[in-house]
């Protein structure tokens, strides 16, 4: 079976979040399945300076007023096809925000760009290639199954993944005419969203079948708790609406072979995490004693409940925790957290920035991780946790809530808990559970129990790639 993925980003060739690690790590799981993808990506910068013995495969005159091709090219197991179209990706600055950290003031029509390259050759205007099914991720893809329902062309199946649904793409009523949309498009069936223009909205009416990273953040997003005001377009679509958690790439994030950590282990020799520990701590600037070293791998942000961890921090280390922490992202909240480290030296360490090595590093020599959020559709980083044996101590919500067993009573008696869940989100809440992870790891056996269990957890995509191959071939008449 033939899919063209669309993606606004793709590990390894850019990446600011967990859409990135999916929409890199899907493709190479789905082959064993038989199933042959090619993905559609923005032409940044940094992805054209990746992409060596490139293809041109397609050229537009005018997508929506530029000039674009369509480049092909083969990157570390990927198939990949680049929306090359300077006026809209060739610019300083991320993805979606400029140097500045603003969002362009374009991006409606940079990723409005991108959609309709998919439908476009979703209908067959690529030459030799043509898909049997389309699968488009979150708001900046979203539009491609709209593009797709207008089209003169017969349609094909298409598939909407939401990787969270804070982020809707919802613009001004007065960009319409730009979209080069019929007008009964702006319609309640298509992108009209109380009278403003609805990308993520648009998708969900349009796309034959809707999928989110998670069983649990499937049915939250049906309530108004988490539907973020999509819940009535999402009620209308349960019937169809999936649940597929996802996986993790074991190849890059594997403990007995990661490049980037000092000492690589198993569960046979987890001893060996003590020499990214050390490393940990002189990173950080942490005492070398015996406390353990609690983590954060993450956007600083309210999502992620990282103001709940600004103001729990004293009462950490005054339980005698550590901390060490890595991000970027709200101003408000990095000052706090930098604040604290000035507070407690050697005993909370905080780095702002990106650091994809340090996030190894640390999920190997950490004891702990934390994930306090507030939502989190899926989340991956207690995943690699797991795999790490650094213990994941997570808020009780969405995958989080899927993916972690918690040490209760019973679990424990069973030895299946992999670590430690909680709720409410606020301070009280995450120092009880840091409380009880304090206790947990007193005792040394109990705690290498959690971690090896954790470590044996199947994180793969094997299951979840299979979820999404059936998925893809119920709407396959070759396949049924
Ligand atoms: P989200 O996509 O909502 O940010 P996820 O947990 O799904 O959250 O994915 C986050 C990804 O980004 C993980 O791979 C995590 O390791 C990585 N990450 C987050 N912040 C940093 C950082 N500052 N440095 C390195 N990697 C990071």
């Amino acid at each position: 079976m033939k899919v063209l993925s669309v993606a606004s980003e793709i590990f390894p060739l850019v990446k600011t979040g967990g859409l990135a690690d999916v929409a890199g790590a899907l493709p190479i799981a789905l082959k064993k399945f038989g199933v042959e993808t090619k993905t559609l990506v923005p032409g940044y910068p940094v992805v054209m300076r990746a992409i060596k013995d490139a293809e041109e495969r397609l050229r537009f005159d005018d997508l929506l007023g530029e000039h674009a091709s369509v480049l092909e090219a083969h990157y570390q197991g990927l198939d990949v096809l680049v929306l090359d179209a300077p006026a809209f990706f060739d610019r300083a600055g991320g993805p979606y925000l400029d140097a500045t950290g603003k969002d362009y003031s374009d991006n409606w029509r940079r990723f409005a760009a991108l959609s309709l390259a998919g439908a476009e050759i979703a209908s067959g205007l690529m030459p030799g290639w043509r898909p049997d099914l389309v699968h488009v991720h979150d708001w900046q893809a979203a539009l491609t199954p709209v593009y797709m329902r207008y089209h003169p062309v017969p349609e094909l199946p298409s598939i909407l993944t939401i990787h969270n649904i804070a982020f809707q793409g919802q613009f001004d009523a007065s960009i319409f005419p730009g979209l080069r949309l019929p007008d009964h498009a702006f319609s309640v069936d298509a992108v009209e969203y109380y009278g403003h223009v609805g990308y993520l909205k648009g998708g969900l009416k349009t796309a034959w079948a809707v999928t989110t990273v998670s069983p649990s953040y499937a049915m939250e997003i049906e309530g108004s708790e988490f539907g973020m005001g999509l819940e009535g377009v999402v009620n209308s679509r349960v019937g169809s609406l999936y649940g597929i958690v996802n996986g993790i790439d074991q190849d890059i994030w594997n403990p007995g072979k990661d490049p980037y950590i000092v000492q690589q282990y198993g569960t046979a020799n987890l001893k060996n995490r003590q020499e990214n520990r050390k490393s940990i701590a002189e990173f950080f600037r942490l005492h070398d004693d015996n406390a353990p070293i609690f983590c954060i791998i993450s956007r600083l942000t309210w999502q992620k409940g990282m103001d709940v961890v600004a103001s729990g921090v004293d009462q950490i280390v005054a339980m005698g925790g550590k901390l060490a922490v890595l991000g970027t992202g709200d101003p408000a909240i990095e000052g706090a957290l930098l604040a604290a480290a000035a507070r407690h030296p050697g005993r909370v360490g905080v780095s702002i920035g990106y650091n994809e090595p340090m996030s190894h590093l640390m999920q190997a020599g950490c004891d702990a991780i934390i994930i306090p959020s507030r939502f989190e559709p899926c989340g991956l980083t207690q995943l690699y946790g797991l795999r790490y044996g650094c213990v994941p101590i997570v808020a009780r919500t969405g995958g989080l809530n899927d993916t972690v067993i918690d040490a209760n009573h019973a679990a424990l008696a069973a030895k299946t808990a992999t670590g430690i869940q909680f709720y409410p989100v606020t301070a009280e809440g995450l120092i009880q559970a840091v409380r009880r992870a304090m206790a947990l790891y007193a005792d040394q056996k109990v705690w290498t129990q959690l971690q090896k269990q954790g470590m044996k957890t199947d994180v793969s995509w094997e299951k979840s790639a299979e979820r999404y191959a059936d998925l893809y071939s119920s709407f396959d008449p070759k396949g049924q």
